[in-house]
């Protein structure tokens, strides 16, 4: 019986594989760092040869440690850093520059540009997206731009361009596959959310010629099989990143919101079968769907800085040795006598989109100690994601939004009772704390017939704990103050 389901989880820093069982019970992981390139101040790079040689190479390891048989492997499911772009030859498959990494900055000024020359609506019409340079459009603009010859040969149908869920597909099939998803799709400026296609309009404003773009197919289909130890494997599951997570915490319907602490925060709710316009700086993106069913969408917000603030505490302060600690030292002190940390390192993400910002630690007297700082670091987590459940509550007009938590950081309970307390909301923790993975793996199960349908799926994921918020009104009205005049300070700044 095929009846084990791989995730490919090709993350920021790391290419990971994990197995699953059909219970959705993890047998097996393997992961692998890569090379982080920094060519200048907020340029960010990967080699795409390094990126698929890591992710295969966790490929076959995770494999040989689990003790299956490949040919027990109902499929593969990929998921992937989004908005990272990588261009190569289709005659050679060679690279023809660096992946250009999803926070790199070197774009912003085709964006000033763009939004001086007033396409910042049109574009927020058509993609949902802001316009930044996050997303893949001017990196690839910049690409055909900047490396020699890239836009004769882009013009002559020569090169193809792919985030990086394309390219491994690209890779593993020896170039039979060449192929996204539409959450993929939905990240790169370039695809309209309305119509569920590649905009021409958009192409023509980015100068990339179509010939150039994959296909966009469902996130829940075989897009092809590959060969594995002999056996020929399909792959049958395509997502961002997360929108993987969010399917993995089981969000299949509207006002389901799923928060994913890790370096940063990423907050998506489902808004069902229609895009909703944010009125509050969100975006508004595609959510993976199985082939033939109709399209779902979720607003989105992210924390640029969440777990990164206590990597802050630990490798450039030195208050703490390890992530964990945070928790016990926070533990120490009833609260943090007023004192506020705002981890605004790169600017503050959504809903604030305050690029020039920098961070601050305010509110400290002659009494504070070092606890009450870590402690800080811990609640500034919760306070920003409470501003971005804000904007989520106010655009889904509702004054509730119950999260599902995952990621690294939803391990520390201190920072979960307190986000509970502050935002006045219930979390909940699944079981399988890989939900991105495991997103991937269950959208490779529906379409290769592991499993029948969603509920199937959802009947799976048990809770594992739920947080009840605890905090009286009072105390939770002053705290918010206090942060909200942090914010205020650090726009003066
Ligand atoms: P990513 O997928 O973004 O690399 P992870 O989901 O692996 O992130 O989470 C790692 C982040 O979570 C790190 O920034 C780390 O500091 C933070 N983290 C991990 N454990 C804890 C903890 N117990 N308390 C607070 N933060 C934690």
């Amino acid at each position: 019986m095929r009846e084990y389901l791989i995730a490919l989880d090709e993350g920021t820093t790391s290419a990971r594989s994990i197995i699953f069982d059909k219970k959705a019970n993890i047998v097996a992981v393997s992961q692998k760092e890569f090379t982080q390139i920094y060519p200048r101040a907020s340029w960010v790079e990967q080699d795409p040869m390094e990126i698929y040689a890591s992710q295969y190479a966790t490929l076959t390891e995770v494999i040989a440690k689990s003790g299956i048989s490949p040919s027990e492997i109902a499929g593969i499911g990929i998921t992937n850093q989004r908005e990272t772009t990588i261009v190569w030859n289709k005659s050679t498959g060679e690279v023809i520059y660096n992946a250009i990494v999803w926070q790199c900055r070197r774009t912003a000024d085709i964006c000033n540009k763009l939004k001086a020359d007033g396409y910042e609506q049109l574009i927020k019409d058509k993609t949902g997206l802001v316009l930044d340079a996050y997303f893949s459009a001017t990196k690839i603009t910049w690409i055909l731009d900047n490396v020699a010859g890239a836009r004769e040969l882009a013009e002559c149908g020569e090169l193809l361009f792919g985030t990086v869920d394309t390219w491994l597909m690209w890779k593993l099939s020896g170039g039979e596959i060449f192929a996204t998803d539409r959450t993929n799709a939905s990240r790169t400026m370039l695809y309209n959310i309305h119509t569920g296609e590649w905009d021409e309009e958009l192409l023509g404003l980015f100068k990339i010629p179509r010939s150039m773009l994959p296909e966009v197919r469902s996130s829940s289909e075989i897009y092809g099989h590959i060969d594995l130890f002999g056996e020929r494997i399909a792959i049958g599951g395509v997502a961002g990143d997360q929108q993987a997570a969010l399917f993995g915490q089981g969000c299949f319907n509207a006002g389901e919101t799923k928060v994913t602490y890790g370096t940063g925060c990423f907050l998506l709710s489902h808004t069902g079968q229609t895009p909703k316009k944010s009125r509050y700086n969100l975006i508004s993106t595609v959510c993976a769907t199985q082939k033939d069913a109709p399209a779902e969408y979720a607003l989105e917000g992210s924390v640029f800085v969440g777990g990164a603030v206590i990597q802050w505490l630990r490798d450039e302060l030195k208050l703490i040795e390890s992530s964990a600690e945070s928790e016990i030292c926070a533990q120490r002190v009833p609260d943090t006598q007023g004192v506020y940390v705002l981890p605004a390192f790169s600017g503050m993400g959504a809903p604030h989109w305050n690029m020039g910002a920098r961070g601050m630690i305010c509110g400290i007297t002659r009494g504070t100690n070092r606890d009450h700082i870590i402690r800080a670091a811990l609640e500034s987590i919760a306070y920003q994601t409470e501003d971005v459940l804000y904007a989520m509550r106010g655009d889904l007009e509702t004054d509730k939004l119950d999260i599902k938590a995952d990621g690294g950081a939803s391990a520390n309970s201190l920072l979960m009772q307190f986000q509970s307390d502050i935002s006045n909301t219930a979390i909940t923790l699944p079981v399988c704390k890989e939900a991105t993975a495991l997103g991937a793996a269950l959208l490779c199960g529906l379409s290769v017939g592991v499993y029948e349908n969603r509920d199937e799926i959802k009947a799976l994921l048990t809770p594992e704990r739920v947080y009840i918020p605890s905090m009286d009104e009072q105390t939770r009205t002053e705290k918010l103050d206090g942060w909200k005049r942090t914010i205020g300070a650090c726009k003066c700044f």
